[in-house]
């Protein structure tokens, strides 16, 4: 079926309107009208074909959440008028190793993303988010727990789940304290899922605006990091960072705040190399990890629980006209916290 969505032909030109096709459902699929969807640093970096690669049309989007208007036959999750949610994935080999083990994202022969893959029915690349509906397996689907706004829930497709995985996986908690470096869409995710997971939760960003805002976020504590005698005092004191910068930075400068046996988690993903000096490491038996989304029962465990922590995104929500100036604002780092486009403004269009 035809769809209305917003792309791009080629990494210097700006998002537009323009028309995909969508699979019939299938017996085990889920057609759903997108009302949300998320933007991430991720799409921009793949509409401008930062990380090489990318096939156009690019059509961007992973945090999807919609109302299901069509099921297949053999669907029981959903049913028509159902809402439903799609983070990056939308299907995996399913029987490596790793997808046997609900780690879909480090499938073996790599994961199907939800945009900028190959598509597994149709000839053509995978198309996300911004887009009228989306048609996926449903066992690559999720609940949104009833209590949350779904607005704001949408960046938890991605923004939460990319935070969650590593703060779980790393053992966040009472007793540990958690740095998050950048407070984008989803640093300001960590800071609100470490600290839900009993951790103490300190915050370095290079924005003044975020200082204060980063407590009411629930940060016990805030550093500008350009401030190195500030920087100075936090050395040695941290168990775990969440390092969530989309551009190059020292990472050396980070590693310095780790305690002996400590771990700093690469969940940002610049293009550029991020040099790391031996003694960084060596001195305290340190860790320099890197962690990917995370599964889909995982996805769902991550949402339920926000569901019981009243947890959803600090959002702007905007008209599908604006994403151009949408990515602008995203990469001066102005936007408190996560851009969320209003689908039913591709209606006008
Ligand atoms: P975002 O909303 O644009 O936030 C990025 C933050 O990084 C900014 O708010 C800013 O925080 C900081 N920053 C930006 N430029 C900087 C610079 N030159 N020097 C120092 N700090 C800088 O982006 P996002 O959507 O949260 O995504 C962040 C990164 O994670 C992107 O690279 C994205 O592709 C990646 N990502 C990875 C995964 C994964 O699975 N690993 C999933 C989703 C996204 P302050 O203002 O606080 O300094
Ligand atoms: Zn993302
Ligand atoms: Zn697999």
């Amino acid at each position: 079926m035809s769809t209305k969505a917003f792309g791009n032909f080629a990494p210097e030109k700006p998002l537009e309107l323009l028309q995909i096709q969508r699979r019939e459902v299938t017996d085990i699929d889920v057609e759903i009208e997108i009302l949300y969807c998320g933007i991430c640093h991720s799409d921009l970096h793949t509409a401008r074909n930062e990380w090489m690669g990318a096939k156009y049309p690019v059509v961007p989007g992973h945090e999807i959440v919609g109302k299901v208007t069509n099921v297949g036959s053999k669907v029981t999750k959903f049913k028509v008028g159902d809402t439903a949610a799609v983070g990056c994935m939308v299907d995996s080999c399913r029987t490596c190793e790793q997808c046997q083990c609900g780690n879909e994202q480090y499938c073996d022969e790599g994961a199907v993303y939800t945009y900028n893959s190959n598509d597994k029915h149709l000839n053509t690349q995978t198309y996300g988010g911004y887009s009228e509906k989306i048609v996926v397996d449903e066992a690559f689907t999720l609940k949104v727990p009833e209590n949350l706004d779904l607005a704001a829930a949408a960046p938890l497709l991605c923004a939460g789940i990319t935070t969650y995985s590593p703060l779980k996986h790393w053992n966040a908690g009472p007793g540990k304290t958690v740095g998050v470096v950048g407070i984008g869409g989803l640093g300001h995710m960590a800071i609100k899922i470490a600290k839900a997971m009993g951790a103490k939760v300190v915050v370095f960003t290079t924005s003044l605006s975020k200082v204060e805002d980063a407590k009411r976020l629930g940060a016990d504590d805030v550093v500008l990091s350009t401030d190195l005698d500030e920087m100075q005092k936090h050395f040695k004191t941290i168990n775990l960072i969440i390092d969530a910068v989309s551009a190059p930075h020292d990472i050396n400068m980070f590693l310095k705040l780790l305690k002996v046996d400590g771990t700093l988690v690469l969940v940002g993903a610049p293009m550029e190399p991020l040099p790391v000096v031996s003694f960084s490491l060596i001195g305290g038996r340190k860790s320099f990890a890197g962690s990917l989304i995370g599964g889909i029962a995982e996805t769902q465990e991550m949402l339920d629980f926000c569901g019981e922590h009243n947890i959803v995104s600090d959002i702007e929500l905007i008209n599908i006209q604006y994403i151009n100036e949408a990515y602008e604002r995203m990469l001066k780092g102005d936007v408190k916290y996560r851009f969320v486009i209003d689908m039913a403004t591709l209606k006008n269009n």
